[in-house]
């Protein structure tokens, strides 16, 4: 693709974000959860790992362990049994009770609302805190994940590899209000459409707006 204009760059991206949300009006979070606390430890969880999975281990997990002080407390022995169909199990038994000891001792077991304050949590990065910020706070972030890398770069939007950085480049492109919901429907497009191996083109609503199209 030849080199773009970024003030062409910026109105493309714009475009390709009012068509995402006529095609996606909603984006809610598909991790069950009942609140912020809920809504943290699925996030974790769902690292290298699908939402459906999480969605099965979650209600017996909340069910057993409902607040961070007593997720916190819990033998990480009984978290892995719990969380054990999922990849990485062992890590995030560790991750998911270290974070709640974490909120116990330094937020009065409450989750916090900064980049800065999340992301100092066991098992959280920035995805998982933009995660939390936009949809618990309604505080505007990209999220970056595996969908929003590939499609941003197929969409010719950025040519990094690297997640903190298509962040960057994707928050410089777009409004701070499209955020969120951008990264979302990136994300849901990349799930229904923009499939990793065979995109389909012929389906896809921003198929003009796309250098990577193949009809
Ligand atoms: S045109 Fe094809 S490659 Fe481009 S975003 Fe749509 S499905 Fe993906």
């Amino acid at each position: 693709m030849k080199r773009e204009a970024i003030e062409k760059k910026k109105k493309r991206a714009l475009t390709i974000a009012g068509r995402l949300a006529e095609a996606y009006p909603q984006i809610r979070v598909p991790l069950r959860h009942r609140n912020n606390f809920e809504l943290l430890a699925a996030t974790i969880l769902s690292a290298q790992c699908t939402d459906e999975m999480v969605n099965r281990v979650t209600p017996e997990l909340f069910r057993r362990y409902p607040t961070p002080d007593e997720l916190a407390k819990a033998p990480t022995g009984a978290i892995e049994r719990l969380i054990r169909r999922l990849g990485l199990f062992r890590a995030k038994a560790r991750s998911l009770k270290q974070c709640a000891g974490e909120l116990v001792e330094h937020h009065g077991g409450e989750v916090p609302a900064s980049m800065e304050e999340l992301t100092r949590l066991a098992g959280v990065g920035r995805k998982t805190a933009n995660v939390i910020l936009g949809h618990a706070f309604g505080i505007p972030g990209v999220v970056v994940d595996t969908h929003c890398k590939r499609l941003s770069r197929r969409l010719g939007l950025t040519k990094q590899e690297e997640p903190n950085k298509i962040e960057r480049e994707l928050m410089g492109l777009l409004p701070r209000d499209e955020w969120t919901g951008f990264s979302h429907r990136l994300i849901l497009h990349g799930r229904r459409i923009c499939y990793a191996r065979k995109p389909d083109c012929k389906a896809c609503a921003i198929n003009d707006l796309c250098p990577s199209v193949a009809l």
